[in-house]
């Protein structure tokens, strides 16, 4: 399975600073991305144009929308459509972010329907899911994958090609905190968010790739990235520089 490698820009980089930093990192990787290794970026809306025009003739280079509607179109003033994230270039979604559950306030039932719509519209998804420290502390860790994945995937199609739907698994107490998961702690959940894959999805479950997310940077990214069920990273921070994201990329390849 490659590993995908994916930047999240969040509200960071006007139009110009983001086709700078995409045209940096394609310039940074020229001839060097290996095989099995794919880049993902969610800049913000207004670049996305920008960054897929830079990513257009890059292999294994793509570039998706940070978050959208769940409607076709019509009167949903300030929002975006996942056809519209298309004709800006975008392949990919973003559904479930903790920003977008924790800070904007989205529930487990809004996500589930993001995701279903997003893959319905042809984009592929990356559906994050991840518990707060005070869950971990109370032992609701599994509880709370179980919930957030079965609400996240409830009307996802059961034969979905799975190179299309991948799971991020970012504890929400090491978004942005530089407080890394260690790896028992990124290996069981890893493993518990498999195991849900599989009980949803049956063998499908295997080929769903399950990335980590949670202050990835240069000098930890490979010790990560080798880990069993880690198919990938998803970075926020560390991704904004284009020499610091292209070395998380080809980390320990
Ligand atoms: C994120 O925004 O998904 C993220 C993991 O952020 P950071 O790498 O900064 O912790």
């Amino acid at each position: 399975m490659n590993k995908l490698m994916a930047a999240n820009w969040k509200m960071y980089k006007i139009y110009e600073e983001a086709k700078d930093t995409a045209e940096a990192l394609v310039k940074l990787l020229d001839g060097k991305l290996p095989d099995g290794r794919e880049v993902l970026v969610f800049p913000p809306f207004t670049a996305l144009r920008g960054v897929s025009k830079k990513f257009k003739d890059e292999k294994g280079f793509w570039t998706g929308g940070q978050d959208f509607w769940p409607e076709k179109e019509g009167a949903f003033t300030g929002e975006i459509s996942p056809g519209m994230l298309r004709d800006a270039g975008a392949a990919f979604a973003l559904t479930g972010h903790s920003e977008r559950r924790h800070v904007i306030g989205e529930s487990d039932e809004l996500v589930g329907r993001k995701t279903a719509f997003a893959l319905a519209s042809g984009l592929s998804v990356v559906l994050c899911v991840g518990e707060k420290i005070e869950e971990r502390r109370s032992g609701a860790l599994e509880a709370v994958l179980e919930r957030q994945l079965r609400a996240g995937l409830a009307d996802v199609p059961r034969e979905i090609d799975p190179a299309r739907l991948a799971v991020a698994y970012e504890p929400v107490w090491a978004i942005g905190t530089g407080e890394v998961a260690g790896p028992k702690e990124i290996l069981g959940a890893h493993a518990c968010v498999r195991r849900i894959l599989l009980d949803i999805f049956e063998n499908i479950g295997n080929d769903i790739k399950i990335l980590y997310g949670g202050s990835v940077k240069p000098d930890n990214c490979a010790e990560i990235i080798a880990l069993d069920n880690v198919d990938g990273v998803l970075v926020g921070g560390a991704s904004l520089a284009a020499e610091s994201f292209a070395r998380i990329v080809l980390a320990g390849a």
